[in-house]
């Protein structure tokens, strides 16, 4: 069966709860079924960066369901714990992209896989190396590889809680 990474985020209401809750909802629907999931991770924003530090994590899901169907899915996991788009990489209730999706290459204008900004996110190369490191990128280079070339100025620390 297919395998896909997904990175999980959240920085408003209560963000533990708001992936786990994202987490069960994900391996409560049909044709997904959550394998792995990283340590829960505290990060610092990205892109914007008057908001609250995020909670972070990676989860690996096996699932027959096409891409385009797993981000209708995604979609509408975050709409129901409550995500409102206002500021572009705002604050959130839940963000869940699609990272991986086996070697899959997608660029369209709803999907693009991988996700085209992960390789220079901390807050998604660390917990994902940590469940997958040894898997390859697209590339032919290893999750490790990719994570170990990351600048040290995206600060992050791991939670000790567990979250699944
Ligand atoms: P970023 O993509 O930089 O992490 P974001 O997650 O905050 O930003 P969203 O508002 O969650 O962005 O999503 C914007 C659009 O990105 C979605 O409507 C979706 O169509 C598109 N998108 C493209 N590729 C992906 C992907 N791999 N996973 C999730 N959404 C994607
Ligand atoms: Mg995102
Ligand atoms: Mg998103």
């Amino acid at each position: 069966m297919p395998k896909a990474f997904i990175g999980l985020g959240s920085n408003e209401g209560e963000p533990v709860a708001n992936l786990t809750g994202a987490l069960r909802a994900l391996d409560n629907t049909a044709g997904i079924k959550v394998i792995a999931v990283s340590s829960l991770y505290l990060t610092e924003p990205v892109g914007y960066e008057n908001q609250l530090w995020f909670h972070n994590c990676v989860a690996e899901i096996e699932t027959k369901l096409p891409p385009t169907r797993l981000l209708q899915v995604l979609q509408g996991i975050e709409n129901s714990l409550g995500r409102v788009r206002t500021v572009r990489w705002g604050p959130r209730t839940v963000d869940l992209d699609i990272l991986l999706y086996d070697r899959v290459q997608i660029d369209s204008e709803k999907l693009v896989i991988p996700h085209p900004r992960m390789t220079e996110r901390a807050f998604v190369m660390v917990p994902l190396a940590e469940i997958a490191g040894e898997e390859l990128f697209t590339d032919g280079r290893t999750l490790n590889e990719i994570r170990s070339l990351l600048g040290n100025n995206q600060r992050y620390s791991c939670i000790p809680q567990k979250i699944w």
